[in-house]
């Protein structure tokens, strides 16, 4: 577009535009036939003063001086007749007309930009032709879930689809545990697991519709509304998906905006590990057995302890051989594996943690992978 407007002058792109609204005067229904002379008079008068009067500094390209100076004698005639208090319904289109002729050479000294340019109008308005008639649905959360919706959604006729999260990219959180001990050196290191996890957003997830980077802050069901971001963005809505799921007190997910800073986290996580010699890893879930594997498993020369609130691991499986294949395995790489141990007090700065049981665990490297819900208030 700037390329296009680069190749035409300014003042014959007004030309023209001015003179494409009084025509447009035309085909409206005018409510009073004398006011709708006296409307296109006076703005065509406008049009003469600007752009046909010998000392205008406007320029037409493709309108030679004689051409212009014929329109202003035209005009200059018209005008006499011209009856401010009783105009004659139909003298507005010899107002008009009398620009027809340059409006044609100047149309065509920029026949190409104006191609570009029509062709762009086209499509533009097709499209927010489109929008308008388009279901706003806004998905709060890119993580399995909100990411499945929102490329479900995009580019299907009569939806626009707008993500907020305060990552600009997906993150496979599922691979977190390999991830951590197996950070890379950067982005591109595509041998180490973690960057194979991470995937921007925009063009891979949502290529038709909106990413906005922001955390959720508030939603307005009355008003159907969403608060996004430090700066309150309103992101109006048709259809809300809150899908903005759960975190945990370590960084087995996180809210850092761009994947560079995540990258640092995730390798000063591992550099911890690495240097640890004692990791208490706090949870016998499935994530938590996966955790306290991994590091067992990568980083042999740490002492991992794993404590569980329950009296089994992994007690969402129902089977017993879950627990019992938990504890041959933590047996296996060295694991120290400790049941009914809730926590109910800890100090962090000094990663000291006391369980209901009395016991009090410290370590080098402590991993918290107790989970706790996302939520958004509303407003
Ligand atoms: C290590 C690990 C291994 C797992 N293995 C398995 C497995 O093998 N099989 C299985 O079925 N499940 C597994 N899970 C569980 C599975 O990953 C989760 O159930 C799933 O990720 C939940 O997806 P979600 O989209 O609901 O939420 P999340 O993944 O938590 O995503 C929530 C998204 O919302 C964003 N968000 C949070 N708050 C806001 C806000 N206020 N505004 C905007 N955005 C916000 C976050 O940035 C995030 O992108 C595992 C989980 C972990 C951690």
């Amino acid at each position: 577009m700037a390329l296009t407007f680069q190749n035409m002058r300014q003042e014959s792109v007004v030309f023209m535009s001015q003179v494409t609204r009084l025509k447009l005067l035309l085909k409206a229904e005018a409510p009073d036939a004398a006011q709708l002379v006296r409307r296109i008079h006076c703005a065509s008068e406008t049009i003469i003063r600007k752009f046909f009067d010998t000392d205008s500094p406007m320029q037409l390209l493709g309108a030679s001086d004689d051409a212009k100076a014929q329109v202003c004698s035209a005009w200059s005639a018209l005008t006499i007749t011209y009856n401010k208090e009783a105009p004659i319904p139909g003298t507005e289109t010899l107002f008009i007309g009398l620009f027809d002729g340059i409006f044609a050479s100047v149309a065509k000294a920029h026949d190409r930009p104006l191609k570009v340019l029509r062709k762009w109008m086209a499509k533009s308005t097709k499209l927010a032709q489109k929008k308008l008639n388009s279901k706003n649905v806004v998905i709060l959360g890119g993580g399995f879930a909100g990411a499945s919706i929102a490329k479900h959604f995009d580019g299907r006729a009569g939806y626009t689809v707008t993500l907020c999260d305060p990552k600009q990219y997906f993150e496979e959180i599922t691979a977190m545990p390999k991830a951590v001990c197996n950070p890379g050196k950067s982005l591109d290191d595509k041998e180490a697991c973690w960057p194979r996890t991470v995937l921007p957003y925009k063009d891979n997830v949502v290529k038709h519709g909106k990413v906005i980077l922001g955390l959720a802050a508030a939603v307005n069901t009355d008003k159907k509304f969403v608060l996004v971001g430090s700066e309150k963005q309103v992101v109006p809505y048709d259809y809300l998906v809150i899908s903005t799921g759960s975190s945990y007190p370590s960084n087995v997910k996180t809210k850092n905006a761009t994947v560079q800073y995540r990258m640092k986290q995730m390798q000063l996580e591992f550099d911890a590990l690495r240097k640890a010699q004692t990791v208490l890893v706090i949870g016998g879930g499935l994530v938590g057995v996966e955790y306290a594997c991994e590091i067992a498993e990568k980083c042999p020369w740490t002492k991992v302890t794993i404590i569980q609130r329950n009296d089994r691991f992994l007690p969402r499986l129902p089977q017993p051989a879950a627990h019992e294949g938990c504890m041959k395995r933590f047996e296996e790489l060295g694991v120290t594996a400790l049941t009914q141990q809730e926590i109910v007090d800890f100090d962090e700065d000094i990663k000291s943690y006391t369980t209901a049981q009395g016991s009090v665990f410290t370590a080098d490297k402590v991993e918290c992978v107790c989970v706790r819900v996302c939520l958004c208030v509303s407003v």
